[in-house]
């Protein structure tokens, strides 16, 4: 079942967009699952569980002799990140889909400087009309984008977006063009801001219920869930 939602997807999704499966309050064995389909890049949105799930799969490989079973698995952090969690997570994740503050963002090339590391980051924007998601408003944006200061273990590689809950289709595409005008704000930056480079161009938009709308308004990273793994508990 996992699996053939997943190879469905790829055949559907035009080859400029990554599917990301996001795998939160499923365990390890949908994952593995999916995997073994072919799918290589997962989402987690609590550092407790990403956490978790990386420690699960350490032991897997100890228990099965197999230090390169799934190897090549790759994990994203797309839910809110304190301060004080940033080594459950950066250590294990190739993108952060979900910084929402320039307090965050700080914290993240703290840590990366302190690491060794380079963070890929995507900045989190604030463009649904539900009151509880989170994100940056465009205002915050810009003064992210105008602050001067060299955020050298942070590499900014574009923007991710939630539309609002809702069937009304009209409203979900205001949202995502929310999103687009606002990566036309990010690319203004290229060249002027010391934390906006060339190639800043993901866009990650799109879930179960939204993503062909995101996908056919230019998305490059669609994040899905409940289409893949069924229902959370
Ligand atoms: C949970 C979550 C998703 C996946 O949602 P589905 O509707 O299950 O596909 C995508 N993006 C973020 C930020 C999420 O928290």
């Amino acid at each position: 079942m996992i699996g053939e939602v997943i190879k469905r997807l790829n055949g559907e999704l035009p080859a400029t967009v990554k599917l990301v499966a996001v795998s939160k309050f499923h365990p390890f064995e949908a994952i593995e699952e999916a995997y073994a389909a072919g799918q290589r890049c997962f989402a987690e949105s609590r550092p407790q569980e990403l956490l978790a799930k990386v420690k699960r799969l350490e032991e897997i490989r100890a228990e099965r002799g197999e230090p390169d079973y799934m190897s090549d698995i790759e994990w994203h952090f797309i839910g809110h990140l304190q301060t004080n969690k940033l080594k459950m997570v950066l250590p294990y994740v190739s993108l952060v889909q979900s910084v929402d503050s320039l307090r965050l963002l700080e914290a993240i090339d703290r840590w990366g400087a302190a690491n060794n590391k380079i963070i890929n980051v995507l900045l989190e924007c604030f463009i649904s009309s539900d009151e509880t998601k989170q994100g940056l408003s465009e205002q915050e944006l810009t003064n992210i984008l105008s602050d001067d200061t060299v955020y050298a273990n942070v590499r900014i590689c574009g923007l991710m977006g939630m539309a609002t809950f809702t069937d009304d289709e009209e409203v979900i595409r205001e949202d995502f063009q929310r999103l687009l005008d606002m990566q036309t704000t990010l690319h203004d930056w290229i060249g002027e801001s010391p934390n906006v480079r060339p190639g800043c161009n993901e866009l990650s938009m799109g879930m179960s219920d939204d993503y062909p709308i995101a996908v056919s308004m230019g998305s490059t990273i669609v994040r899905i869930g409940s289409m893949i793994f069924g229902e959370r508990s």
